[in-house]
């Protein structure tokens, strides 16, 4: 058996052609650009790279964006007065503040005063809990744009049993809420959990985010499963290990070009409802 791959690049690309042809009938019926705010506090170069990549993209289907770079020093009050004045101008629709930022810092503060409405990459409270409740919010951008890869090639979630390895509020947690709302049954795994090869072995579906490369090993997965890796490390190596699995597995997203352009895809995907909202 060859695994199917799941392929975020490719999907992405297609759904921003659509999202062009969107904001051109935004624009079209008198709207206003959508336009996504970026926050990037220090200089950490992935961190820069992360956000050139959704700059560029919301150029590439005709929404505006704003670059705000802040110095590594910035204070939470400083980052708070400018979330405050992007949460105020009518020409934003979203607001993204690029995480990690520096540990002098209360991000979760900064997070939770983006505005709801802004609140394009889900990282209020607010918007978690709304969205853990199934009520309407904008979901965390990088579950979002894995829920919409295993929807577009139609991976059964109902029933099946989801190890999601990894609990941050970007990404573990809000993925295990998706998971649990799309009727999977959901473990979640961490730092503290016992034997994780065990509880990876009886997965159907299989998320690593856990942040360190191939920490997920792959004769733990079983034949069949589902396999989502959301990590990414120099060399293309994700948090699973991937050898042999293309032979065995039902599905598996490839490390680079999955989880990645599937989040930024979700990001924008979000401004631009945002906008259609507030039209
Ligand atoms: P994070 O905040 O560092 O969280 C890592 C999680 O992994 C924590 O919950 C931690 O458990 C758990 N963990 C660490 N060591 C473990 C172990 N030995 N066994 C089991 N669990 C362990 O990271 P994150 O921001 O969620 O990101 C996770 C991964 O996703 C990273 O590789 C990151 O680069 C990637 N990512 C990708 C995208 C994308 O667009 N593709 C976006 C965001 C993140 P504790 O809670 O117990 O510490």
């Amino acid at each position: 058996m060859s695994a199917l791959i799941l392929d975020g690049k490719a999907l992405a690309l297609s759904r921003e052609r659509q999202l062009h042809m969107a904001v051109d009938k935004l624009l079209a019926g008198g709207g206003i650009k959508p336009v996504l705010a970026t926050i990037l506090v220090g200089t950490d170069p992935a961190s820069a790279t992360y956000v050139q990549m959704k700059v560029n993209d919301c150029g590439r289907v005709g929404m505006g964006s704003l670059r705000v770079d802040m110095p590594q020093s910035t204070t939470t009050a400083e980052l708070l007065d400018v979330i405050d004045n992007l949460n105020n101008d009518p020409q934003v629709c979203g607001i993204l503040l690029q995480h990690p930022v520096p540990e002098q810092i209360n991000e979760r503060a900064c997070f939770d005063a983006i505005a709801i409405k802004k609140d394009v990459d889900g990282v209020t409270t607010q918007g978690f809990g709304l969205m853990a409740m199934g009520e309407q919010a904008f979901g965390s951008a990088t579950p979002a744009g894995i829920m919409t890869l295993l929807k577009h090639y139609d991976i059964e979630l109902s029933g099946k049993h989801a190890v999601v390895v990894g609990r941050s509020p970007i990404l573990g947690k809000p993925m295990a809420a998706m998971l649990l709302n799309a009727n999977a049954t959901v473990t979640i795994c961490h730092s503290r959990t016992v034997d994780l090869a065990e509880q990876i072995s009886r997965a159907d579906i299989v998320v690593g985010a856990v942040g360190q490369p191939e920490l997920i090993k792959a004769d733990w997965i079983k034949d069949d499963a589902v396999v989502v890796d959301a990590g990414y490390h120099p060399g293309g190596i994700g948090d699973i290990e991937k050898t042999g699995l293309e032979d065995r597995v039902a599905a598996l997203t490839p490390v680079p070009g999955g989880v990645g352009p599937m989040t930024i895809n979700a990001l924008i995907s979000q401004t631009l409802e945002a906008a259609e909202r507030e039209a």
